[in-house]
C-alpha cells in the first residue's frame, strides 16, 4: 500500500484555497510553543488561525502553566510582527495574519481516564493513540461549536509521533463530531473537516528548532505526561 504524504496533501488543499481566493478559518490544536513555531509561521499565510491549547495530558500543573505561557508569548510576538509588518528572519511576508488563542479546560483527570489500562505502554503506542483521540476530538468539538471550517494539530511536527496515526485519528474525530451533530438534529451546515498535515516534512522540524532559538522558547525534553517524563529520565540514566 502506498504511504500517504500528508505534507503534500496539505499543499494541495492550500493550492485549491488560493485558486478560489479563500482564507479558511482554522483551529490549530497546539501542544507547546516550540512545536507551534513553524506550524504558525507557515499556516498564518494561508489561514485565519486560532490556536487551541488543550493539553490535559501535561499531568504536572507547573509544567502545564509554563507551556501555556510560552504559547501565549509566541503568539504575541507573531502578532506584533504583523502589526509592525516586520518579518526579519522569518519566512513570512505581508500576507501573514494575526493569530487568536483559545485555552481549553485543564483537567489531567480527563487524560488519566482516557489512557487507563495503557499507562505502561511505551511512548508511540496505544497510550498515545488514546491521548491523541482525546485531544483531537475536543478540538473538533470546539471547532464545530465556534464556527471553524477546519482543524488540525501541531503534533505531526514531532519525529516521535506517527503522522499516519495522527491523521487517521483527526479524520475520525471529524466524523464523530459531524455524526453527533446530525444525530442531535442540529441544523445542517458546513461540516467540520480535518486538515491533513505532516509538519515535520520539508525541514519543518528543523525550522521549529531555529525558531525556538530565535524566540528563546522553553523547550521541554519529554512529551507531556508523567509516564513520558519517567521514560525520558530512565533513558537519560
Ligand atoms: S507520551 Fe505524549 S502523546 Fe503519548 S500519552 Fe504521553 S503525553 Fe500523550
Amino acid at each position: 500500500m502506498n504511504k500517504i504524504n500528508y505534507s503534500k496533501e496539505l499543499e494541495k488543499r492550500i493550492e485549491e484555497f488560493q485558486k478560489k481566493n479563500e482564507v479558511p478559518k482554522l483551529l490549530l490544536h497546539a501542544c507547546c510553543a516550540p512545536c507551534s513555531s513553524h506550524c504558525l509561521e507557515y499556516l498564518r499565510e494561508f489561514f485565519d488561525v486560532t490556536v487551541f491549547f488543550y493539553n490535559p495530558n501535561i499531568t504536572e500543573s507547573e509544567e502545564y502553566h509554563k507551556r501555556v505561557l510560552e504559547e501565549k508569548r509566541l503568539i504575541e510576538a507573531y502578532n506584533k510582527q504583523v502589526d509592525e509588518q516586520d518579518f526579519e528572519g522569518m519566512h513570512s511576508d505581508e500576507h501573514a495574519r494575526k493569530i487568536g488563542i483559545i485555552e481549553g479546560e485543564y483537567d489531567p483527570k480527563e487524560y488519566l481516564d482516557a489512557v487507563r489500562g495503557y499507562e505502561d505502554i511505551p511512548e508511540g503506542g496505544e497510550r498515545c493513540r488514546k491521548c491523541f483521540e482525546l485531544r483531537l476530538r475536543k478540538t473538533a468539538e470546539i471547532a464545530a461549536k465556534e464556527g471553524f471550517e477546519y482543524f488540525t494539530t501541531t503534533l505531526t511536527i514531532s519525529p516521535l509521533k506517527n503522522a499516519d496515526v495522527l491523521n487517521e485519528v483527526g479524520v475520525q474525530a471529524a466524523e464523530y463530531v459531524n455524526g453527533k451533530k446530525a444525530s442531535d438534529g442540529e441544523m445542517p451546515g458546513r461540516e467540520i473537516a480535518f486538515l491533513p498535515s505532516d509538519f515535520k516534512k520539508k525541514e519543518g522540524y528543523k525550522r521549529s528548532i531555529e525558531l525556538s532559538q530565535k524566540f528563546g522558547l522553553y523547550r521541554q525534553d519529554y512529551c507531556g505526561c508523567g509516564f513520558s517524563k519517567a521514560e525520558r529520565e530512565r533513558q537519560k540514566a
